[in-house]
């Protein structure tokens, strides 16, 4: 399957029925990845999935890690909200442990050594409206990490907390 280099709204217009979910992200080094990784029939299209995973891997090691269908559901959800007219920017996906410890202010056991989160924005909308729309998914599925930070706002499948530039506080 070719995926196309940029994916119009209307591209992913889907039918009554239709169980396709489409993503579209982008990574720090430009490089994108966009397609149905939930085929409209169901099925996970795992050609979409690693083109994700390639986009997720760790840029300074050039690694790349597990990405689980679950954290892509995830972005999905939060990429419904605005129409699919521009890729999520990918911040950060999966980090191998040589990385994580280079990075000031990352946690020891952070989820992205497993590649179960994403550090996330979208060009144009603030990252109180990005954490908005991941903390009502968090609240609607009860899961998910969702952390902001200046410039992106993280979110992960582990179980539903949330913080705010690294201090943790639970949500009610
Ligand atoms: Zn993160």
């Amino acid at each position: 399957m070719a995926l196309p280099s940029s994916m119009p709204g209307a591209a992913c217009a889907q039918r009554v029925g239709d169980r396709m979910r489409f993503l579209w992200v982008r990574n720090q080094a430009g490089e994108e990845a966009a397609g149905a990784y939930i085929r409209a029939d169901g099925w996970i299209d795992w050609r979409v999935v690693a083109a994700m995973q390639a986009v997720f891997r760790d840029l300074r090691q050039n690694a790349a890690g597990p990405l689980p269908v679950l954290l892509l559901d995830v972005l999905w959800l939060i990429q419904t909200g605005w129409r699919f007219e521009q890729p999520i920017v990918l911040h950060s996906g999966y980090r191998t442990p040589l990385t994580n410890a280079s990075l000031e202010g990352a946690a020891f056991n952070s989820r992205h050594l497993e590649g179960q989160a994403a550090d996330i924005s979208l060009r144009g909308v603030t990252v109180e409206a990005v954490a908005e729309a991941a903390t009502a998914f968090s609240r609607i599925y009860d899961f998910m990490g969702v952390g902001v930070y200046p410039g992106f706002v993280h979110v992960d499948i582990g179980p539903r907390r949330a913080w705010q530039r690294g201090a943790p506080r639970r949500i009610g």
